[in-house]
């Protein structure tokens, strides 16, 4: 007897096949729909992931459902664009002809999600596999378990499983579904289970988007705007309570600047007055995380901060200083509310702290020098980033997302998304009027001139 998850492969397999998922006027529809089921049941989205990690109603729009609806709205008005055969020039030698490229949807995929923004992390490569015209399962994280549910009910009420399906659960659920062929498969979580991902993709030759984590520098110079700079960073980083994947892990700071930053920073989350009692701060998301948090907090260096509340599952803002490469929290990605700022004498002492780290996902300059931000870029092999801002940058949608080396491959957001879920066929059109005799045999010298020169003119 077939399992369930085999059942839902089955039947998304004729869904795709029947061509129901081919026409764009279709696709649009059922982005309509999701939006408008969104739309109805965002009171219930609300609570579910409130309950989860105390995430407010204003976060929870303004990084996950706002996001979703742009994402959506975008994919609506773009995709007869994005759809278009696009012609390219025909070279010489295959003159008369035309020459275009087609996008095909790739087939049946698997989204698995991560917890951290469980409903943007879920819904986003959702939107873009249907605006490609694919039939899509969905594995939203385990971990808040009343966002997976209300995710998964507000789905599978109101799409035909072999379009769209929600399939919860753990390791044992994400294990079997990843033993299945499958034509796409867009992962989002932690670099070690990307490789788990990449290697069961490999089996089938199936193609993947990685979008994976890592440490995100900071390097804020003496040239920046010490104001502005400490405001973005601080917000950056403690929103969500720093369980964001480019949130600003950690900061070099020119040594001349160092104090005044930290004084600043203080200043700067005082005034944020994080706290869960007033919806301005989230949970920890469990206590396996509040435990690895905790573990990476050099108590002789916490100059702000260091309150860990396991009642509350809590940790408050907290500031190391001076940290240095060889701390606990530089051995990791910190995901959490703790931050090491490193004071740095030199650029190359600062250049060399970043290349200890694998590619990170996302940095960031503040700096008000031209010469200083086109070092870093030479300098610094990341996925995406800003200069003298953070986080931002995920918010335009015409900036592909993702990462590099160990941070993930594939990107997505806007056209890329559409682009992940699809193959683009390359076509060369000839008519059959012409067919000059240059390339057949019986070889000759006249002919071999003439394709030399055919080449070189091409
Ligand atoms: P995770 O890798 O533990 O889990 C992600 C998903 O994989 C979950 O749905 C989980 O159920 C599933 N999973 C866990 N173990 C598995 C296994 N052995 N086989 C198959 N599936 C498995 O990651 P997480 O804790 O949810 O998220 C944190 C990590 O994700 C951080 O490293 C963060 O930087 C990264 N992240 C990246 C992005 C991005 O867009 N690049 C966004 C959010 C989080």
């Amino acid at each position: 007897m077939p399992s369930k998850v085999e059942e839902v492969l089955e039947g998304q397999r004729k869904y795709y096949k029947s061509g129901a998922t081919r026409s764009l006027k279709a696709r649009k529809e059922i982005l309509r729909k999701l939006r408008r089921a969104l739309q109805t049941n965002e009171n219930k989205l609300y609570s579910a992931i409130y309950a989860d990690f105390k995430k407010s109603e204003f976060e929870t729009y303004a990084t996950e459902l706002a996001l979703v609806y742009h994402d959506i709205d975008e994919a609506v008005s773009k995709l007869d664009n994005w759809a278009r055969k696009k012609h390219v020039t025909t070279n010489l030698l295959n003159q008369p002809a035309s020459s275009y490229i087609v996008p095909e949807p790739l087939g049946v995929a698997l989204v698995i999600g991560a917890w951290n923004y469980p409903y943007y992390l879920s819904l986003a490569p959702i939107v873009a596999a249907i605006s490609a015209g694919c039939s899509v399962v969905l594995k939203p994280s385990e971990l808040p378990k009343r966002t997976s549910a209300v995710m998964a009910r507000l789905i599978n009420e109101n799409f035909d499983a072999g379009l769209l399906h929600v399939i919860e659960g753990g390791l044992p659920e994400a294990t079997e579904l990843l033993h299945q062929k499958w034509d796409k498969i867009f992962f989002t979580g932690s670099s070690t289970v990307g490789k788990i991902v990449y290697k069961a993709a490999a089996e089938n030759l199936t193609p993947v988007t990685l979008e994976l984590g890592g440490k995100s520098p900071a390097l804020v110079m003496a040239s920046c705007d010490l104001s502005v700079t400490v405001k973005r960073l601080v917000w950056a980083k403690f929103l969500n309570a720093g369980q964001t994947c480019i949130a600003p892990d950690y900061v070099l700071v020119d040594k001349r600047i160092a104090d005044e930053f930290i004084d600043r920073v203080k200043k700067e989350v005082s005034k944020a007055n994080y706290d869960t009692a007033n919806d301005n701060y989230v949970q920890i998301i469990n206590e396996r995380n509040m435990d690895r948090i905790a573990a990476l907090i050099s108590r002789n260096k916490v100059v702000l901060g260091g309150e860990v509340n396991n009642v509350l599952r809590t940790i408050q803002p907290t500031v190391l200083y001076p940290s240095s490469a060889d701390d606990a929290a530089m051995q990791e990605e910190i995901f959490g509310p703790v931050w090491p700022i490193i004071p740095y004498d030199t650029l190359e002492d600062a250049y060399a702290v970043i290349a200890k780290s694998d590619k990170p996902l996302a940095a960031y300059i503040y700096s008000n020098k031209k010469s200083e931000v086109d070092m870093f870029m030479a300098k610094v092999s990341f996925g995406g980033g800003a200069v003298n801002d953070a986080v931002m940058h995920i918010v335009n949608s015409h900036l592909p997302f993702g990462g590099v080396g160990a941070s993930g491959m594939g990107a997505y957001h806007g056209e890329e998304g559409f682009r992940s879920f699809s193959n683009y066929k390359s076509i060369l059109d000839k008519p059959t009027w012409l067919e000059p005799n240059i390339k057949y045999s019986p070889y000759s010298k006249t002919k071999f001139k003439w394709i030399k020169r055919l080449f070189q003119w091409s």
